[in-house]
C-alpha cells in the first residue's frame, strides 16, 4: 500500500493525540508491541494501514454484531447522509427506534419498558440513569460492583474493570473524592454485602447499577438469582435498580441478557436498562429506557435535566435501525455457534499446552483467565497469570487474529465469522497457546 507501517501510524498519532489513542485500551498497553490502525473493516475482517487482514474478535468492543460493514447497514446510513447529517430537531427514525425497543422489551401484561431517551454515548445513558435514579428518589448515594465498567463519568470508575483494570489503576486522578464517596463498591454476587450496604446507610441509597453480566473484567456471570435478588432488595428499600446492557443488550440475545434471563424463567423487571454498542450499529448512539413515569422526569417533561446537541442523530438512528432489523433469530443463533466454536477451540488449545485457565461465558461473550476455578468477582478476575496474556495475544496477531488487547476484556463473535474466519481463528490457537504455557511472570 502506503508504505506506511503501523509504527509510523502511532508514532504520527503519539504526537498530536494522547497516547495516539482515542480511548486507552486501543494503546496495546498491557499485551506491548505496537498498536494497529485500522483504515478499513467488513464482514469478520479488520484491514491495517499496511494492508494486512485479521481476523477480527474485537468487533468495535461490540457493535459489530452483524460482521463489519453489513451492505443493508452501509445502505441505510448512505441513504439517511443524502437527506442531511444532523438537524437538532426531532426525526421519525428517532420514534421507529423507541417503539423497536420498547416492543422488544415488553412482556406481556406488565409495565416494564415504556419509553427510551436516546443519547450519544453508553458512559452517557448510565450517567442519567444515575440522575433520574437519584431525581426520582430524593437520594445521593449509588451501589456498584467492583470490576463492572459503567462508562467515565465521575461517580462510577471506581474499581471499574475495562481500562481502568488494564491500566490497574483504582480510579482516576481527577475526580473529587465528595463525589467519589457517593459510590459504595461492592463485591459482585456478593448478597451479603449488598444487604449490609443498605443497612449501614438507610434511606440514602438511590440505586444498584449492575452489568446485566458482567463482560469488563473478562466475563463476571450473575450467580443464579442474583439479578432477582438486586432488584428485590433495591426496592425493600425504597431504591432503584439500574440494569446496564450497554454491553449484552441485543448483543447476547434480541432482549439481551434480560431477554435470557427472562427465557430461563425469571421475571423480574429492571427500572432502568441502559443500551449502547449495538443499538446504535457502529454509530455513536446508546439510551436510557424503563418505565414511563420514571423517564418523564426527563426534562422537558420533569425536572431531571438532560440534553444533546447529536442525540438520536439520523445516521446513528439509520444504523441502529438497519441492525435491529436485521438481527433476527438466524443472526443470534450464528452468533452463538461461531462462539461455542471458538470458545472451545480455545480450551482444547489451552489444556493440550498445558496451561490452567478458566472460560467464562455469558451468552455469546467469553473470556479466558489464566488460573484455575470460577472466576465469580473481581478480586477472582484479577487473581491470575495475567503476564501470559501478551505473548497469547501476540501469536494470535502474528497469524493475522486480533483479539481484545487485554485479557480483562470479553472476545465479540459476530454473524459474518464464517467457516474460512473461524478456520483462521482455530488454526492459529495451538501455537498461542504454546506461547502462553511458555510465558514467564515478570521480574
Ligand atoms: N456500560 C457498559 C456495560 C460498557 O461495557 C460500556 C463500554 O464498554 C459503557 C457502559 C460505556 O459505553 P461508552 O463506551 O459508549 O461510553
Amino acid at each position: 500500500m502506503s508504505g506506511i507501517t503501523n509504527a509510523d501510524a502511532a508514532a504520527r498519532a503519539r504526537a498530536v493525540i494522547p497516547g495516539g489513542v482515542n480511548s486507552p485500551v486501543r494503546a496495546f498497553g498491557s499485551v506491548g508491541g505496537t498498536p494497529l490502525s485500522i483504515v478499513s473493516a467488513r464482514g469478520p475482517r479488520v484491514t491495517d494501514v499496511t494492508g494486512r487482514e485479521y481476523v477480527d474478535l474485537v468487533a468495535s468492543w461490540g457493535p459489530a454484531l452483524l460482521g463489519h460493514a453489513h451492505p443493508e447497514v452501509v445502505a441505510a446510513v448512505q441513504e439517511a447522509a443524502s437527506r442531511g447529517l444532523s438537524f437538532g430537531a426531532s426525526t421519525p427514525g428517532e420514534t421507529d427506534l423507541a417503539e423497536l425497543v420498547v416492543d422488544r422489551l415488553t412482556v406481556a401484561g406488565t409495565a416494564g419498558i415504556e419509553k427510551l431517551r436516546l443519547v450519544s454515548t453508553g458512559t452517557e445513558a448510565t450517567m442519567t440513569a444515575i440522575r433520574v435514579a437519584r431525581g426520582a428518589t430524593g437520594r445521593d448515594v449509588v451501589i456498584k460492583f467492583a470490576g463492572h465498567y459503567h462508562g467515565h463519568s465521575d461517580g462510577l470508575l471506581a474499581e471499574s474493570g475495562s481500562g481502568v483494570a488494564t491500566l490497574g489503576l483504582p480510579g482516576s486522578a481527577g475526580v473529587p473524592a465528595d463525589i467519589a464517596g457517593l459510590t459504595l463498591v461492592l463485591p459482585y454476587n456478593d448478597r451479603e454485602a449488598v444487604l449490609a450496604a443498605f443497612d449501614a446507610h438507610p434511606g440514602r441509597i438511590a440505586a444498584i447499577i449492575a452489568e446485566a453480566a458482567g463482560a469488563n473484567a473478562g466475563v463476571l456471570v450473575p450467580g443464579p438469582g442474583f439479578n432477582r435478588f438486586l432488584v428485590e432488595t433495591a426496592h425493600a428499600h425504597g431504591a432503584l435498580f439500574i440494569l446496564d446492557e450497554v454491553l449484552t443488550g441485543f448483543r447476547v440475545a434480541p432482549a439481551g441478557w434480560w431477554g435470557l434471563e427472562q427465557a430461563a424463567g425469571e421475571t423480574w423487571i429492571a427500572d432502568l436498562v441502559t443500551f449502547g454498542k449495538v443499538i446504535g450499529g457502529g454509530m455513536p448512539l446508546a439510551g436510557i429506557a424503563g418505565r414511563a413515569e420514571l423517564l418523564d422526569l426527563l426534562a422537558p417533561l420533569g425536572p431531571v435535566y438532560q440534553a444533546g446537541t447529536l442525540s438520536g442523530n439520523p445516521l446513528a438512528v439509520a444504523a441502529g435501525l438497519a441492525t435491529l432489523r436485521l438481527a433476527d433469530a438466524a443472526v443470534y443463533e450464528r452468533v452463538d455457534a461461531a462462539a461455542s466454536v471458538v470458545s472451545d477451540a480455545l480450551g482444547v488449545a489451552l489444556a493440550d499446552a498445558g496451561v490452567a485457565h478458566t472460560i467464562s461465558h455469558a451468552g455469546s461473550l467469553f473470556s479466558v483467565a489464566f488460573r484455575d476455578g470460577a472466576v465469580r468477582d473481581y478480586a477472582d478476575a484479577r487473581d491470575q497469570e495475567s503476564w501470559r496474556y501478551p505473548a497469547f495475544f501476540h501469536a494470535m496477531l502474528d497469524a493475522g487474529v486480533s483479539l481484545p488487547p487485554s485479557v480483562f476484556e470479553a472476545w465479540f463473535l459476530t454473524a459474518a465469522h464464517d467457516d474460512a474466519a473461524l478456520d483462521s481463528i482455530l488454526s492459529a490457537l495451538p501455537a498461542a497457546a504454546r506461547a502462553a504455557a511458555d510465558a514467564t511472570p515478570p521480574a
